[in-house]
């Protein structure tokens, strides 16, 4: 059996065209140009790469980008008193603060001065919250991301059997609140699970979020199971080159699985357009407009 290969690309594509349409509407029929701040603090090369790659899909689907760039050396009441600032701008639906933070920022402290409304990364309390009691949210765009492909493979998630592996604040927990939504039957693994690959085994739809390259084997695999790395690994390969590999043994688990995300390719195109999804869902509940389209 060899699985078909969920294009995240294709389908994070087709998702930020949606957006665009959006936006279109938006600003066609209620004059609101839906518009992201993103406050980037240090020189992290990696995250400069990802805030560059954020402004510019902004701006491809027509929406309003605002980039704020501090030094290394800002303290943490100057990021805060930029977070206030944003808050109270009109022409700012959302905010994203890129993490990490440097040393002397507070992430915390920072993440809480969002206005929940903005809050597009979903961390604040409030969503976080709304989220785990079944209130509308604004959610992680990486969890939204996965369940998003899942839903590409199979038409309703309901009654599915998922197990998620990995609990970390940003995908684990709020994935498994996503899978609920779904009515997914949901198990989640970390690192004192016993026996992971029987757990893994069990599942229609297998999440991988370790942080631990091929960690989930060929053989942790039901056959025909759906298979969401979310893992980002760097590695380096046979001939001393650094490639990108996910929590999965991809050659090994699409011998097996119906369906399988690759890495790169599979989640991490879908956590930008999903951010955009938030901006524009953020958008239209600040201006009382129903839910957006997208
Ligand atoms: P994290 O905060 O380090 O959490 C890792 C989770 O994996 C923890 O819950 C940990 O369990 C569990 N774990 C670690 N070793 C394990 C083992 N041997 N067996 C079972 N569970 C184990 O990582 P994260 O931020 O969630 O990120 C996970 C991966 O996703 C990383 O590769 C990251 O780069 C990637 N990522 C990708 C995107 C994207 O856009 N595609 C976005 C975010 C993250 P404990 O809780 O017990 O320690």
């Amino acid at each position: 059996m060899t699985a078909r290969i969920i294009d995240g690309k294709a389908i994070a594509e087709e998702l930020r065209a949606r957006v665009a349409a959006e936006v279109t509407r938006l600003k066609r029929d209620h004059r609101i140009e839906p518009g992201l701040a993103v406050v980037l603090v240090g020189e992290n090369p990696a995250s400069a790469v990802y805030v560059r790659s954020k402004g510019k899909q902004t701006v491809e689907a027509g929406m309003n980008s605002f980039d704020h760039r501090l030094p290394d050396s800002a303290a943490e009441k100057e990021v805060l008193a930029l977070v206030e600032k944003l808050n109270a701008d009109p022409a700012v639906h959302g905010i994203l603060v890129q993490l990490p933070l440097t040393k002397q920022i507070d992430s915390l402290k920072v993440l809480n001065a969002i206005d929940p409304a903005k809050d597009v990364d979903g961390f604040h309390p409030v969503n976080v919250g709304r989220l785990a009691t079944g209130t509308p949210a604004l959610t992680p765009c990486t969890p939204l991301g996965c369940v998003m492909l899942a839903k590409t493979v199979h038409h309703s998630l309901e009654g599915m059997e998922a197990v998620v592996v990995g609990r970390s604040n940003i995908v684990g927990k709020p994935l498994i609140q996503l899978l609920l939504a779904e009515n997914a039957t949901v198990t989640v693994a970390h690192s004192k699970t016993r026996d992971l690959p029987a757990v893994t085994r069990r599942a229609d739809l297998v999440f991988a979020a370790v942080g631990r390259p091929e960690m989930v084997r060929g053989d942790w695999i039901k056959p025909g199971a759906t298979v969401i790395d979310v893992g980002i690994n760097r590695v380096s390969g046979a001939d001393g080159k650094g490639r990108i590999v996910g929590d999965v043994a991809f050659a090994e688990a699409s011998k097996v699985a119906g369906a399988i995300t690759p890495v790169p390719g599979g989640v991490g195109p879908m956590t930008i357009a999903c951010l955009l999804v938030n901006t524009v869902r953020a958008a239209c509940a600040i201006h009382g407009l129903p839910k957006s389209a997208v």
